[in-house]
C-alpha cells in the first residue's frame, strides 16, 4: 500500500486544510505515517506569512527529499501559490498544487503519477486497510477577516467574512466523533466574528460551542486563535461552566506596548489585555493563555520592547510564537519609516525567549502535584515517553503504553521539563 506523509506550516486554517487533504488521501487508500518516516508521497502544505515563514517551507520540502530521494513531493499553500505566480521553481518539489486547489491534491497526484493508481488498486484487491489512531480534529467554522491589521495581508486576499452554517458545522463534528476523535479545535481566520455578518438570528461563538458540547461522544473543545476584543462575557460564563470547554485560549497580543498597537491598527491597547486576562482568571483560576506576538515592527524601540517583556511577564503564558516583522507587500506597515535592523530584531527575539520560557516554566509550576486531564497523542522520539496535551495546554509527558494514543486519561504533574511538564499516570 503507498504511503503519504503530511506537514503544515503557518495557521491553523492551514492545519485543518491539511486534514482534510489528508482524510482524501486515506480514502483513495493510501497509508497515512509521520512526516519523519520514509513515505512514497510528502505532502507539504506552506506558509508565506512571513520571509522566515517561506524559508521554512523551502526547508521543509528540502528535507522531505532528503528523507526518500525516490518519494513524489507535492507542495501546495500560500508560498506554492506565490512560487507559480512568480514562476519560481523549487527542483525537489516534484508537484505544485494551486492553493484554491489544494483539497484536490490527491486528484493532481493520481493524475500525474498513474503509477499510484495502479498500487492502489492492486492493494484494494488484497483487501489492505490502513490504520490510523484518532486524537484531535481540527474544524473550520469561519473565514474571511476585516480588521486590516497594518502588517498583514490576509484582509486583502480574504476579505469576505464567511461563516460555515452552523448545522454543517454539527453535521461535520458528529462525523468527526464517529470517525473516532474526541476533541475538537475550532478554527477560523477571525473565529471570535462567527456568525456576525449573518445578521441577528444565528448561534455566535458561545452558543456554536454550547451546542457542540451536546454531542454524545465529543468530550473536548478548543478554542485555536481568538482576538481579544472579541471574547465575549458569554463565551467566558461557557468556559467556566461547560467542562466540555478547555479553560485555555490563544489570544494574540503582538505588542506589548499601546503606540505599537495603535501602529499595527489592533484595536486595544497594553491596559485593556491585562485586563482581559484578570478577568478570565478572576472566573477561572489558572486559566491557561497562549499567545503570538511579532518582534520588530516599525518603531518598536527599546522601551515598546521591555512593555512587550513586561506582559509576557504578567500574563505567564503557556506558549508562545514569536514572529520576526517582515514587510508584506501591499501593507501600511511596509511603507512605515524606522524599521528595525535585522540584528536588532535577532537579539529582541533571543531575550523575549528567555523571558517567555521562563514565564512559562512559572505557569506549569502551578500545575506540580495536580491531577490534569490529557488527551494522548503519541510517544515522544526523544524521551520514549508517551506525550499529549493537558486541558490547560501544557504538553505532558508519562511513561505508558502506546495503545493510550488518542484516550483521555488522568496524569498527576511531578516535573518540569524545558518545553512542558512531565507526570505518573493516574487513571484512564
Ligand atoms: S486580525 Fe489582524 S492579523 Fe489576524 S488575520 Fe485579521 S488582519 Fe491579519
Amino acid at each position: 500500500m503507498p504511503t503519504a506523509a503530511f506537514t503544515t506550516l503557518g495557521c491553523k486554517v492551514n492545519q485543518y486544510e491539511t486534514q482534510k487533504i489528508l482524510e482524501s488521501f486515506e480514502a483513495q487508500g493510501f497509508e497515512i505515517v509521520p512526516f519523519d518516516a520514509p513515505a512514497d508521497v510528502y505532502v507539504i502544505n506552506t506558509c508565506s506569512v512571513t520571509q522566515s515563514a517561506e524559508a521554512k517551507s523551502r526547508q521543509t520540502i528540502r528535507r522531505a527529499a532528503r528523507q526518500n530521494p525516490n518519494a513524489i513531493v507535492v507542495m501546495t499553500g500560500c508560498y506554492a501559490q506565490f512560487t507559480l505566480r512568480r514562476g519560481e521553481r523549487l527542483d525537489e518539489a516534484h508537484l505544485v498544487v494551486p492553493n484554491p486547489d489544494k483539497l484536490r491534491a490527491v486528484e493532481y497526484l493520481l493524475e500525474h503519477y498513474p503509477h499510484f493508481k495502479t498500487a492502489l488498486e492492486q492493494a484494494r484487491r488484497q483487501g489492505g486497510t490502513p490504520l490510523r489512531r484518532r486524537s484531535r480534529a481540527v474544524l473550520k467554522i469561519q473565514d474571511g477577516c476585516n480588521v486590516y491589521c497594518s502588517f498583514c495581508s490576509i484582509p486583502y486576499t480574504r476579505p469576505v467574512m464567511r461563516s460555515i452554517p452552523y448545522q454543517e458545522v454539527l453535521d461535520e463534528a458528529r462525523a468527526m466523533v464517529e470517525d473516532g476523535y474526541r476533541e475538537i479545535v475550532l478554527t477560523g481566520v477571525l473565529i471570535g466574528d462567527y456568525g456576525a455578518e449573518t445578521g441577528s438570528g444565528g448561534p455566535d461563538l458561545a452558543e456554536l460551542c454550547a451546542l457542540l458540547s451536546e454531542i454524545d461522544g465529543l468530550e473536548r473543545i478548543r478554542i485555536s486563535s481568538i482576538e481579544p476584543t472579541l471574547i465575549s462575557e458569554r463565551l467566558i460564563d461557557l468556559i467556566a461552566e461547560n467542562s466540555k470547554m478547555c479553560p485555555q485560549l490563544h489570544i494574540p497580543l503582538q505588542s506589548g506596548d499601546s503606540r505599537i498597537l495603535r501602529a499595527m491598527n489592533r484595536p486595544y491597547d497594553q491596559a485593556f489585555y491585562l485586563d482581559l486576562i484578570r478577568r478570565l482568571r478572576e472566573r477561572i483560576p489558572d486559566f491557561g493563555v497562549s499567545t503570538d506576538i511579532m518582534v520588530g515592527f516599525p518603531g518598536e524601540d527599546e522601551q515598546a520592547f521591555q512593555h512587550t517583556c513586561f506582559v509576557v511577564e504578567q500574563v505567564e503564558f503557556c506558549r508562545a510564537h514569536l514572529f520576526r516583522y517582515s514587510p508584506r507587500p501591499g501593507t501600511p506597515a511596509e511603507t512605515m519609516s524606522d524599521h528595525v535592523p535585522d540584528s536588532v530584531k535577532s537579539e529582541r527575539i533571543q531575550q523575549l525567549q528567555r523571558v517567555c520560557k521562563a514565564a512559562a516554566q512559572r505557569y506549569a509550576s502551578r500545575f506540580l502535584g495536580r491531577v490534569e486531564r490529557v488527551l494522548v497523542e503519541s510517544r515522544s522520539k526523544l524521551s520514549g515517553l508517551m506525550m499529549g496535551t493537558s486541558d490547560h495546554y501544557l504538553q505532558v509527558e508519562f511513561a505508558g503504553s502506546p495503545n493510550l494514543a488518542g484516550e483521555l486519561v488522568k496524569v498527576r504533574i511531578t516535573d518540569l521539563t524545558a518545553d512542558g511538564v512531565t507526570g505518573e499516570l493516574v487513571s484512564l
